[in-house]
């Protein structure tokens, strides 16, 4: 969707540009480059881009890349793959380690103020001093220090003179604030530690807490949008551009973060289930990356109308994975060609069908939109179709193929089943049927009628293909065992990792139309009985495609 439903942040922003607070609107989407985005990200992305853009604005895309150990590369170029996959283009491009230099600069000013300071702690005793909700905590013995001495300090921290962990910059707010996030926090740490982009030049590195208000006023951000987490950050951001006197004055807001049943939405976990092996890489279709959703064969007009239901609250809510696949269906369903493929392929031989003969049947190619046009389909003597569309025993209410019963070949002729071919140890290998010529699919055959419609493939020019049908990686865990996975914490003494859906994957061998033999990775079908399916960029193979399960037909989801 191009726009965003009526929510209080595009009430901010109009009450802004009314009041003459601002003149344009600069929101900027600002990822670690230390993952693959997520689908929670889309929402982010989709968000910053769309907001701005409704009010004529612009939207910069940051790597918020303060923190040396985790970044790389590889994942600032998938995130820009993602971006624009998503259809959003940014106005311009920064990396935050661009600012180093200038946040340096800043906290020079903060020390010459006397708002900040370096302290001789170390990390478990400056933990130990924050206090708690309701204790204060204490003063560093090292909090008045003179600015010269701070200074000094500061200059040899950057020189490399101390190791890791030896010194920090901190703020100097008040140890008894009740928000403790102002209770002097770290502002730059020691890392000896090589960056993606500044190489060895730096052995001191910002805090997040500390740049990212910084990142958001040298580039004129006016909404610096994110998720709730960072609310008891806010006075922090606020109290950073004030003192460190940026002439441009950012203001965050905070939206709620998108939350999936059965999905992980952190990087930190997903990278977990890429280093364990547990799936083949991030774009894994299992996923729920953007390359992940991409790859299975999820599209981004289905992930932007499912994040613009979603809405932007401030609200805490887990959406059903259910409808994410309603919106999936709802896109695709005019888009994909409807054909036939088996999947688990059992042989028909028809009796009474001439041999060596082959017809060409039309077939509409989606019922819903005749400007798919049609196609044609061979039939003979031999076909394929599904397996469990036979039985020699059925059930009552089983209107499918049974001996002596006569199903409805989809796009053919009607087909009565005469005999069952075994093999030695007893199982089906083949069903000999006769069909009846007057029955042909389109000939307005009114004779009789018959109960079911089956799917098939001509045996002789049948495609062999490969289908990988996916399940989430998560068990409904809350449904099964009514137990809450908290995404963030992973439980108290069970995480995610303990709650893998081992069916989250099966891959079934069986055949497809001969006309989807030159299919091309990302093409999208229906399969007819089946669901949608993608063509899997990674495994398919010229005249050999692999398709991935990307959401099945039947839903109880309603919206
Ligand atoms: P993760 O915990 O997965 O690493 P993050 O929040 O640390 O996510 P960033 O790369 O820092 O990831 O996030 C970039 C932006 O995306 C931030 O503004 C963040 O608020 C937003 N974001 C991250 N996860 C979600 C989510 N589930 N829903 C909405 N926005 C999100
Ligand atoms: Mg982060
Ligand atoms: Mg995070």
């Amino acid at each position: 969707s191009n726009s965003t439903p009526p929510n209080f942040i595009k009430n901010i922003i109009t009450e802004d540009l009314k009041s003459g607070k601002v003149k344009e609107i600069v929101t900027r989407f600002p990822p670690e480059p230390n993952g693959y985005l997520h689908i929670g990200h889309a929402k982010a992305i989709w968000i910053n881009f769309t907001i701005a853009d409704e009010f004529g604005g612009r939207t910069h895309l940051r790597f918020d890349d303060t923190n040396p150990v985790k970044e790389d590369v590889e994942y600032v170029n998938s995130i820009k793959e993602d971006v624009k996959w998503l259809g959003f283009d940014w106005e311009e491009l920064h990396f935050a380690s661009d600012y180093f230099e200038e946040m340096y600069e800043r906290a020079i000013v903060l020390i010459k103020k006397g708002k900040a300071y370096v302290d001789d702690q170390s990390p478990d005793e400056i933990r130990a001093t924050r206090g708690t909700l309701t204790e204060p905590g204490q003063n560093s013995p090292y909090r008045d220090r003179s600015v010269e001495e701070n200074l000094d300090l500061f200059a040899r921290m950057r020189a490399g003179e101390f190791k890791d962990g030896e010194k920090v910059l901190r703020a100097k707010i008040d140890m008894a604030s009740p928000n403790i996030n102002l209770r002097d926090p770290v502002i730059y740490r020691i890392l000896h530690a090589s960056h993606h982009n500044t190489g060895d030049k730096w052995c001191i590195y910002p805090m997040y807490t500390y740049a990212h208000p910084l990142e958001d006023a040298i580039e004129g951000i006016t909404h610096s949008l994110c998720t709730t987490e960072f609310e008891d950050q806010r006075p922090f951001y606020d109290w950073v551009i004030e003192e460190t006197e940026m002439p441009s004055v950012p203001r965050q807001y905070e939206f709620g973060r998108l939350n999936l049943t059965q999905t992980v939405t952190s990087k930190r976990k997903l990278k977990l289930l890429v280093d364990e092996g547990i799936v083949d890489g991030w774009d894994d279709p299992r996923m729920p990356t953007i390359s992940g959703l991409r790859r299975r064969g999820v599209t981004p007009e289905a992930i932007k109308a499912f994040v613009f239901e979603a809405g932007i609250s401030k609200a805490y809510g887990e959406i059903d994975l259910k409808m994410l696949d309603h919106f999936i269906r709802e896109d695709l369903k005019l888009k994909a060609p409807r054909t036939m493929a088996v999947l688990d392929p059992l042989k028909v031989v028809i009796t009474n069908y001439p041999e060596g003969e082959t017809e060409l049947l039309e077939a509409e190619n989606n019922s819903e939109n005749p400007e798919m046009g049609h196609r044609q389909i061979p039939f003979s003597r031999e076909i394929y179709i599904e397996r469990e569309d036979f039985m020699e025993n059925p059930p009552s209410k089983y209107f499918r193929l049974f001996p002596g019963n006569e199903v409805r070949l989809k796009h053919a002729y009607f087909i009565k089943c005469n005999d069952v071919i075994k093999d030695e140890e007893g199982n089906v290998v083949e069903i000999h049927c006769t069909y009846d010529p007057e029955t042909k699919s389109g000939s307005g055959f009114t004779g009789r009628k018959v109960k079911g419609t089956i799917h098939w493939v001509e045996a002789s020019q049948a495609v062999p293909a490969e289908f990988r049908l996916y399940e989430p990686l998560i068990r409904d865990v809350q449904v099964e065992e009514g137990v809450q996975l908290d995404d963030e914490e992973g439980g108290e003494e069970k995480t995610f990792m303990d709650y893998l859906n081992p069916n989250s994957l099966k891959v079934v061998q069986g055949f497809v139309e001969p006309g989807l033999k030159d299919v091309k990775p990302q093409d999208k079908f229906q399969f007819f009985r089946h669901g949608y399916f993608n063509v899997d960029s990674k495994y398919s193979a010229p005249g050999r495609p692999v398709f991935n399960l990307v959401v099945s037909l039947k839903s109880s989801f309603q919206l």
